[in-house]
């Protein structure tokens, strides 16, 4: 049997027994409890989007909350200001912080991105110790006041407990908004394929500012609202346990869904009280339980209560149907003296090169000639060291990949890009996802129409994870043509593919060419080339060393000593 849970029945569930144990069962202390889950319910949703949705391991979500908690704790004591300016500049400030600090930050990949972020936790405790005039140093401030909005009290105990769960409610209801749609799948591609981000038009610096940003906003709404509780400030807020006790609810939880946020902020703040029977034992209880959602629910308990039943896999696609895409607008390449060095080596010396709208231009060349490297040049994943690459006389050498792309340039990869853990109509749809015009709906018709284009229709409900070699590569080729690219670069597009589907590829490739597209194909696979290019070009060592007509080049002795050695004579 296969438990699955919609996350909007386990919600209700979840707030319908919070509500009768709040109202029916609690203690003073229990709704005190109840209250701090609520709090870290908004820590860890804002901490979805940077290390869930974003993908990237920030250690700054305990800072934004110690933030957010001495300026409100600060502000209220000593000023005695109210919840109704305090509350905003506590969203405010780590936002802005998160904002300036973005630039330098966000650059940085996995490990350096966390030690960044860990640093800067450092240097908030750091200037809340020594800053006492203001922070009042190791011992904090006390006496902040209770929440009153427009000089009405919220007093602690229910009435508290229920504004706070309110504002975890709107919370929640702000992340699905932000995530639901296409920009949501923009962000799954992002984590899981930023290669295919890129060549999609996806801006993958702009998606984590965002997510930066905001994760820092509901870090100082949960930090303010946590001060509010307590009463007192402290440099506590600033510690690492804070920041621990979030990743650890945010992974056991769920990473990206807003029931794993409830689920790890409820079953993290109440294990221990649940296991305090156990007295000085009551770690190690904790500590077990953890493990065992960690193993057994890797992707965290909301994923695992919601899984669903594996799709049996339909029968192989049938090939090929007619198809009919129409690049959007129609224009030709143009490379001139394109090089690229890596350290000492040579990639690229000297390449020019060209592809006119409705041509197909095969590209050959020996393992290691370039042409990878040729094909990252031209779609941004790399900067040459000279040379120029324009669309229709526009230079485009110096932009970035998603701009590159944004112009009309598709791309597919030697291995496909497929996010495993999309559904095939999501990870085509998600090629939408920088011109949502007309939202995921209209992106997921589009993208149907494509799959079926493909003979694939029958699978558009299965994750991209489960799909055979030759499925993956007609779905990056669809997710790549769904943008309607002008020019598209395909590294070895055959490879792995049986006759029959080589055959089906090739179909599809004369027919967008035959509409206008500038079509570059690099392949080893002489089968599939010869009769698919009008013209071939031979790469060797960075250069060109052959062009003109495919059956001509191939039997050219500079191609042929290429491939097999000087000396070898053509079959
Ligand atoms: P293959 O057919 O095996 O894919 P290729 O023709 O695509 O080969 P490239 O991958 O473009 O060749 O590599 C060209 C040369 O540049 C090789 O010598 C390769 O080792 C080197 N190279 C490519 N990328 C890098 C990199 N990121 N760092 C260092 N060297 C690189």
């Amino acid at each position: 049997m296969t438990l699955r849970i919609g996350a909007a029945p386990a919600l209700t569930a979840i707030a319908l027994a919070i509500a009768v144990y709040a109202v029916g069962f609690a203690s003073s202390y229990d709704l005190r409890v109840l209250t701090v889950s609520g709090i870290y319910v908004i820590l860890v949703l804002g901490y979805q989007f940077i290390f869930g949705h974003a993908g990237a391991l920030s250690l700054a979500q305990g800072a934004f909350f110690g933030l957010g908690a001495y300026v409100t704790g600060i502000l209220g004591s000593q000023f005695g200001w109210q919840f109704t300016a305090t509350f905003p500049l506590s969203i405010l400030v780590p936002a802005l912080l998160a904002a300036t600090l973005a630039l330098p930050v966000l650059r940085l990949d996995s490990h350096y991105f966390a030690l960044a972020t860990l640093a800067l936790g450092q240097g908030l405790l750091l200037i809340a110790v020594n800053w006492e005039g203001v922070t009042g140093g190791a011992n904090g401030l006390p006496g902040v006041p209770g929440i009153v909005i427009f000089d009405i009290a919220v007093p602690r105990g229910l009435a508290l407990l229920g504004f706070v769960w309110a504002l975890a409610a709107a919370a929640a209801a702000l992340a699905w908004w932000v995530m639901h749609g296409l920009y949501g799948l923009s962000f799954t591609v992002m984590r899981e394929t930023p290669l295919a981000a890129g060549a999609l038009g996806i801006d993958r610096a702009a998606l984590r500012f965002v997510a930066f940003v905001l994760s820092a906003a509901y870090g100082g709404a949960a930090g303010a609202l946590f001060v509010h509780t307590i009463g007192v400030i402290s440099p506590e807020v600033l510690g690492f346990a804070i920041m621990v006790t979030c990743l650890t609810m945010t992974v056991a939880g769920g990473r990206t869904q807003i029931a794993g946020a409830v689920i790890g902020a409820v079953l993290l703040i109440h294990l221990p009280e649940w296991f305090r029977g156990l007295e000085q034992y009551y770690l190690i209880a904790v500590g077990a339980v953890l493990l065992l959602v960690v193993l057994f629910a890797p992707d965290g308990a909301a994923a695992f209560l919601a899984r669903r039943p594996a799709k049996t896999q339909d029968r192989a696609p049938p090939g090929l149907k007619p198809f009919d895409l129409h690049p959007a607008r129609t224009c030709g390449l143009e490379i001139t003296g394109l090089t690229k060095n890596y350290g000492g080596i040579r990639a690229l010396a000297g390449v020019d090169l060209a592809v006119a709208p409705g041509e197909i231009v095969g590209l050959i060349g020996p393992n290691g000639s370039g042409k990878t490297t040729l094909a990252n040049l031209i779609t941004g994943l790399d900067r040459p060291d000279g040379g120029r690459i324009t669309l229709d006389g526009s230079d485009i050498t110096s932009l970035t990949a998603h701009r590159i792309a944004r112009r009309g340039v598709g791309r597919t990869f030697q291995t496909p890009q497929l996010a495993p853990s999309l559904r095939l109509v999501d990870a085509v749809a998600a090629a939408h996802a920088p011109n949502d015009d007309g939202g995921l709906a209209a992106a997921r018709q589009d993208a149907l129409a494509i799959l079926s284009g493909f003979g694939l229709a029958g699978r558009a409900d299965q994750l991209c994870r489960s799909q055979p070699h030759g499925v993956k590569r007609s779905v990056d080729l669809a997710a790549a043509l769904a943008r309607r690219p002008s020019v598209i670069v395909l590294d070895e597009p055959a490879a792995g593919l049986s006759a029959d589907e080589a055959a089906a590829l090739a179909g599809v490739l004369r027919a967008y060419a035959a509409n206008g597209a500038a079509v570059l194909v690099i392949d080893h696979d002489m089968e599939f080339l010869l009769p698919l290019a009008r013209r071939l070009i031979c790469l060797d060592a960075g250069q060109i060393i052959a062009q003109g007509a495919p059956a001509d080049v191939v039997g050219q002795p500079a191609v042929v000593a290429a491939y097999f050695g000087a000396g070898a004579r053509p079959a």
